[in-house]
């Protein structure tokens, strides 16, 4: 088989940019080791920024998003019992936008599927050849078959367990990460959200998050150990658990009901440099993982994205190399602030034992100026909306 661009990995990345390509009649294929059924599954983010929602409607994947879609114009940060609302509207002009991935994912296999896109999934040992040459190529196996796809481009698409970044080689790959100490431990359960936006609640017994994905179904997290037990959690001890830590108000008014998807995931930091190496490039969690607080992970992938639909475009309607020379260094300078950002927004609102009492009071007096500080608020809102691409 021969293609322009052969992307690995079908997830919001992946798809998002062979529907980009597509739009610009330029061909890709896509190959993903998992089944349709295994991805549309999967239940990840929730918040996307107007960039991302501004892209998608670029994608022409907007219609039900624009439809189902819940615009947000704040969060809540509680601590101390108290709730505060950081107005992003009124702070910035602008939003962001509760659409869960799953939805957005959905809406991009059928965009795909209505024009014939090409997405081979179950596909096996999926390895990238040749990409330090004018000529890479794919190969892969399914139903016990090697097969071979040629192309102009390979995208590394394939999340932060993919095989794309394990093919830069070690001497040119340089990697930053931190792991935190912690965990989150998420329920979903088909209950109406215990209040109209988010809130992060900062707490001496851990962190807590209360999000939604629609009017009907909460998505709720407990800060926990990594290596803890999933069994030790029936439902009314996670309950129990997010109650403490919520102001009354908002502990009064949650709805409780069986959970319908719980699991743990660790948080990390992670930047992988340089983020294209000959005819290979990176985007979306192959490159970098944030910890979820600020809500970043989906955004930048599709920031990543942005930049490299137009830097292919470029290529292949004006000959132009340049958007494709400067692929790794733009995205990277997006990718640290929202790094910086995520790390921020986790040290400030997780319980951190190891910095003791000092650490304890400093974050106290850090969350406090920043409720009451125009300016803090300002930076929290420009960055949670999203920076500008
Ligand atoms: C549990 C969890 C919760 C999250 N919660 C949030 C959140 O609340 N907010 C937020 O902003 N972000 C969140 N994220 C991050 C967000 O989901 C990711 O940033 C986003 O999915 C990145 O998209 P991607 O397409 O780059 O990678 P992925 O979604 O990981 O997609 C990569 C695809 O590549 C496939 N693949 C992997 N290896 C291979 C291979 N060798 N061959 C072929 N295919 C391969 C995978 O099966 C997958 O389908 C969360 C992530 C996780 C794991």
């Amino acid at each position: 088989m021969k293609t322009q661009v052969g992307i690995i990995g079908s997830g919001p990345s992946g798809l998002l940019l062979s529907q980009l390509l597509d739009l610009q009649g330029i061909e890709s294929v896509i190959l993903e080791r998992q089944s349709r059924e295994h991805v549309m599954g999967r239940i990840r983010a929730g918040v996307i920024e107007q960039g991302t929602a501004d892209l998608l409607r670029t994608a022409q994947v907007h219609a039900r998003m624009d439809r189902e879609g819940q615009p947000h114009d704040g969060v809540n940060i509680a601590f101390n019992g108290e709730r505060y609302r950081i107005d992003f509207k009124g702070l910035t002009g602008s939003a962001v936008m509760v659409y869960g991935q799953t939805e957005i994912t959905r809406d991009l296999f059928e965009a795909r599927d209505a024009l014939g896109g090409t997405i081979i999934d179950e596909a096996e040992d999926v390895r990238p050849h040749g990409i330090d040459t004018d000529s890479p190529y794919l190969t892969y196996r399914k139903h016990g078959e090697a097969h071979r796809i040629d192309c102009d481009f390979i995208a590394g698409c394939d999340g932060f367990h993919g095989v794309s970044r394990q093919s830069i080689p070690a001497d040119v790959l340089h990697t930053y990460e931190k792991v935190y100490p912690f965990g989150w431990l998420g329920v979903l359960s088909q209950t109406p959200p215990v209040a109209d936006e988010l809130i992060y609640a900062h707490h001496a017994r851990g962190f807590a998050l209360c999000s939604m994905r629609s009017a009907t179904l909460s998505r709720y997290y407990v800060q926990c150990p990594v290596d803890e037990d999933l069994a030790d959690w029936p439902d009314d001890r996670f309950w129990d658990e997010l109650r403490r830590r919520l102001p009354d108000d908002a502990a009064e008014a949650l709805v409780t009901g069986p959970s319908i998807e719980k699991s743990i995931a660790p948080l990390r930091s992670f930047v992988a440099e340089p983020m294209r190496f000959g005819r290979l490039f990176l985007a979306g969690d192959a490159a970098h993982i944030v910890p979820p607080t600020g809500a970043k992970g989906l955004n930048l992938a599709a920031s990543d994205i942005y930049y490299l639909s137009r830097a292919l475009t470029a290529f292949y309607k004006d000959g132009q190399q340049a958007l494709l020379d400067a692929y790794s260094e733009t995205c990277l300078r997006r990718v640290w602030k929202a790094e910086r950002f995520s790390w921020w927004m986790t040290t400030l609102l997780h319980q951190f034992p190891e910095n003791g009492a000092f650490g304890a009071r400093v974050q106290l007096a850090e969350l406090d100026y920043l409720v009451n500080s125009k300016a803090a608020m300002t930076a929290l809102a420009e960055n949670y909306i999203g920076l500008p691409y």
